[in-house]
């Protein structure tokens, strides 16, 4: 077919007879084609501000040594480069680590409710800054779900960040809480959490790969406010990892709605 598929052969001479042994190696192959492709992402991903600061540094110890005004402003986007930096770092350990606990259950009892108001909470200045209103509309009262408090509420962070950032400035951002339904899908009653924006939206053919690290939409608004590019990979490992499911629905020019279906059982 148009896949190439490698396999490897192994000839074990044994005795009388030979055994030849036929392995599929297109999936370590990728596998190691994906790794690679992470590890030059991340170099380059960590490059950009280096080089940046670096160039800052020289210009600090030379040309603009005397110049006040010059040298505040270097110092600013040295500093904002520097936090691009930290952000990414801090981004790449929780992927770590989320992909590390993916095999482990989760077992806290998480009211849905309390968390998303801490949430929204912690966005506050965000929001703000952004003049974006993020209201959190209950829908059902319902008791905890188990999961695993730190990493939803960092699902939620990345979601609701998202939807602030690309969202529309004045308008509001909309943090639903459903009642547990039927989720054919995952064969399981399921609390679905929606946030929605009134955003740009996203063009429906990106919408399939907003989940692979470091994918960005190549437009304005994300070059603008882009965070790491691996936010959504996170939320994606997590919704797994609860054995839920995340989807995405898009229209461009009047926003999107990100929708998590966690499992009760
Ligand atoms: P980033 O850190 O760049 O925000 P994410 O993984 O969270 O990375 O998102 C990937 C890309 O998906 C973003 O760069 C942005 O282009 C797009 N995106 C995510 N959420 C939204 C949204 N609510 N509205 C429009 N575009 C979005």
């Amino acid at each position: 077919g148009a896949r190439d598929t490698r396999y490897r052969v192994s000839v074990a001479p044994a005795e009388a007879d030979i055994v030849l042994t036929f392995e599929d190696q297109t999936a370590t192959q990728e596998a190691g084609q994906m790794r690679r492709d992470f590890v030059a992402n991340v170099s380059h991903e960590l490059r950009t501000p280096l080089t940046a600061l670096l160039g800052f540094i020289e210009t600090l110890g030379g040309a603009a040594r005397d110049d006040a005004v010059a040298r505040d402003r270097f110092l600013g986007i040295m500093s904002r480069e520097a936090t691009r930096m930290t952000r990414l770092v801090d981004d790449l350990l929780s992927l770590s680590r989320v992909e590390e606990d993916e095999r482990l259950r989760p077992k806290d009892q998480v009211d849905l409710e309390t968390l998303l108001s801490s949430v929204i909470k912690g966005l506050e200045p965000q929001a703000q800054s952004a003049d974006v209103t993020v209201t959190l509309d209950v829908q059902s009262q319902m008791g905890p779900i188990t999961g695993d408090a730190g990493q939803l509420a960092q699902v939620f962070t990345n979601l609701i960040e998202n939807a602030i950032k690309y969202g529309a400035s004045g308008k509001a951002v909309t943090v639903s809480l459903l009642p547990p339904q039927m989720n054919t899908r995952l064969r399981s009653e399921a609390v679905e959490v929606t946030v929605t924006d009134q955003g740009d939206g996203i063009e429906s053919h990106h919408i399939a790969r907003l989940t692979e690290r470091f994918y960005r939409v190549d437009n304005h608004r994300s070059r603008e406010v882009g965070g790491t590019g691996l936010g959504l990979a996170i939320v994606k490992h997590i919704v797994n990892r609860h054995r839920g499911r995340l989807v995405i629905e898009s229209s461009l020019g009047k926003g999107t709605k990100v929708s998590v279906f966690l499992p009760l059982s």
